[in-house]
């Protein structure tokens, strides 16, 4: 049986163009770039791909990972001018020696690879459009530059709770990678995670997504597991790499969820718009999600069709 398990509501557009392959029998591998790549290209989700909300200075910059085993990763990070960074991380993977570049190194190989190329910072009008606004909300020069953060972000979190919950000092408005797993009907797995990272993130700035182990995390023997929302917590834990690890252990991947969402909840002073979900997949197939706050979701392709579900809360509903 073939199994395509993605986070968010687009999902569905993952698992529409992926999950015909890899129910007639595909790679698990092609089909979690398939559907990545597909989310990359979609212009009206606003936090992957050539949809992607921009840094704090304007400036568009993706990054993602592939992974099917210990010793098969492949990543980028800080890649501008590009559509594509699942792609590129599948030839990292497959085509050098490295598991990870970034930025300028991660571009002039995409390049000399013959990936296609796109205007740096082109934004769709509603990236422009939040970006402004964002912009006019926080007005330090040092935000217009691009060179320093508009404010720490602790002061961000304090503006936002003293806006009353309008939202009008939110810190961090956007933020939901597409991270994938699937197993094929040879019962091999893989995984991919792309993202435009946090909204109006400091320039530089790289998350849990590219990193192997904390966006995401796949080992044949133990199981996969990947994540979304603020990757600075899922840092704090390695937590894709702690669900596998947990999975090995010998936990459901439910539980192995769980035991992580705890793990950052006990080591972290969390703010409420703090968000970390997961999904994980077992070497047989057993799957399972879950997020610290409710209003996650997932989709997930199987022999019974393509559903979109609530992932379970591990704090109150
Ligand atoms: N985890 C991503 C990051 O921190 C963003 C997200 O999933 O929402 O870059």
């Amino acid at each position: 049986m073939a199994t395509l398990l993605s986070t968010w509501s687009f999902g569905q557009v993952a698992a529409r163009a992926a999950y015909p392959a890899l129910a007639a029998g595909g790679s698990a591998l092609d089909a979690v770039v398939a559907g990545a790549s597909a989310v990359e290209l979609d212009p009206t989700v606003d936090s992957v791909g050539v949809g992607g909300l921009p840094d704090a200075s304007g400036r568009l910059s993706l990054d993602a990972s592939v992974m099917t085993d210990p010793d098969r990763a492949g990543s980028v990070c800080f890649v501008r001018g590009f559509a594509h960074p699942t792609k590129i991380a599948r030839d990292v993977m497959e085509r050098t020696i490295h598991v990870m570049l970034a930025g300028d190194g991660a571009e002039a190989f995409a390049r000399r690879l013959g990936h296609a190329e796109r205007e740096q910072d082109a934004l769709t009008d509603h990236a422009r459009r939040l970006y402004l606004q964002w912009r006019d909300t926080h007005s330090d020069a040092g935000a217009r530059e691009g060179y320093t953060p508009p404010m720490n972000v602790e002061e961000r979190y304090r503006r936002d709770s003293a806006s009353g919950g309008t939202g009008a000092g939110r810190p961090l408005p956007g933020h939901d990678t597409i991270s994938l797993l699937a197993r094929d009907r040879a019962g091999r797995l893989a995984g991919a995670c792309t993202t435009s990272g946090l909204a109006f993130k400091l320039p530089g700035r790289v998350g849990d997504s590219p990193i192997i182990g904390h966006g995401l995390y796949v080992d044949q023997r133990a199981g996969a597991a990947a994540g979304t929302g603020t990757g600075e917590l899922i840092m704090g834990v390695c937590g894709s790499f702690l669900i596998v690890e947990f999975m090995r252990q010998g936990l459901d991947p439910r539980s192995a969820i769980r035991r992580t969402l705890e793990r950052i909840a006990e080591r972290f002073a969390l703010h409420p718009d703090h968000q970390a979900g997961f999904i994980a997949m077992a070497p047989d197939g057993r799957w399972a999600s879950g997020a610290l706050r409710p209003g996650f979701t997932h989709c997930i392709s199987d022999e019974k069709g393509t559903r979109l579900e609530a992932g379970e809360a591990l704090i109150g509903e």
